[in-house]
């Protein structure tokens, strides 16, 4: 069986142009232009190239952009000034602080100092225990962007069997969270995790979120589950550098029924579902009908 590719690309644009819709009305109707901060402290060259493309996105939905670049040896007080006057910005409707932070500053309590509201990436505590109780709250945008795709594949997912192999708090807990609020039958997987090939052929629906190169073969697959492939792994291959996901896609293609490649895969979806956050977070604030199949 060859196995249907989820074009995560293709999906992205069709999320911007929704976003980008949303956002025209609000500037047309009510004279508002939703606003999106984003936090970069020292200069890590990865955190960079997200910041940039974050960015021209943001911009290009037409949202206003907001950079606040600080030293890597920005203080603990200065950063937490700089977020509170973000905080209380009502031209700011979402606030990012990109991680990894510099070793001398506590994430946990950066994250926690955003204003839930606007904590478009759904780190702050508050947003979680919203999330895992089943209430309204800001999703973080990888899973959130896992979870479109797969009810655009399959409608509903009631009842499937869902494996997520991967616990951390960005993507393996809050993707369990979103397939278990639409009614999946959910295990997380993780390192200590006993027979996880026989765990992962169980599954209808396999997210894999681990930062190992293939690490799942196609051996491993149900034929005809849906497998969403979250990892980005850089390796070289042939003399030359290459990136590929968790899963190894030539023999998981064989037996899946759909499978996101990497890359074209997640990878776009993340910054289309922070972007629809944004939006999200700004009809909110200013208690207006949110836009449809952008949340979760
Ligand atoms: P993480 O390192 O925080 O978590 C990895 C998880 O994998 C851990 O919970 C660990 O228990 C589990 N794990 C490790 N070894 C394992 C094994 N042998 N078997 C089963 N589970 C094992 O990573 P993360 O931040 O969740 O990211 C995971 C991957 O997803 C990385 O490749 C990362 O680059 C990628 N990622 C992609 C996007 C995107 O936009 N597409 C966003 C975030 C993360």
């Amino acid at each position: 069986m060859a196995a249907n590719i989820i074009d995560g690309k293709a999906f992205a644009a069709t999320v911007r142009e929704k976003v980008a819709g949303h956002v025209a009305r609000l500037k047309e109707e009510h004279d508002i232009t939703p606003g999106l901060a984003v936090v970069l402290v020292g200069e890590d060259p990865a955190s960079q190239v997200y910041v940039r493309s974050k960015g021209k996105q943001t911009v290009e939905v037409g949202m206003n952009s907001f950079e606040h670049k600080l030293d890597a040896d920005t203080s603990e007080a200065d950063l937490l000034a700089v977020v509170d006057k973000l905080n209380n910005d009502p031209t700011v409707h979402g606030i990012l602080v990109q991680l990894p932070l510099p070793g001398h500053l506590n994430e946990d309590l950066i994250i926690n100092s955003i204003a839930p509201e606007k904590d478009v990436d759904g780190f702050h505590i508050s947003n979680v225990g919203l999330l895992g109780t089943g209430q309204k709250s800001m999703v973080p945008c990888t899973p959130l962007g896992c979870l479109m795709m797969l009810r655009d594949y399959h409608g509903s997912l009631s009842g499937m069997d869902a494996v997520v192999i991967g616990r951390s708090n960005i993507v393996g807990k809050p993707m369990a969270q979103l397939l278990l609020g639409d009614s999946c039958t959910v295990t997380i997987a993780h390192s200590r995790t006993k027979d996880l090939p026989e765990v992962v052929r169980r599954a209808d629906i396999v997210v894999a979120a681990v930062g190992r190169p293939e690490m799942v073969p196609g051996d491993w697959i149900k034929e005809g589950a849906t497998v969403i492939d979250v990892g980005i792994n850089r390796i070289e291959r042939d003399g030359k550098n290459k990136l590929v996901g968790d899963v190894d896609f030539a023999s998981a293609a064989e037996r899946a029924g759909a499978i996101t490649p990497v890359p074209g895969g997640v990878g776009p979806m993340t910054i289309a579902c922070l972007l629809a956050n944004t939006v999200t977070a700004c009809c909110r604030a200013n208690g207006l009908a949110e836009p449809e199949g952008l949340t979760a």
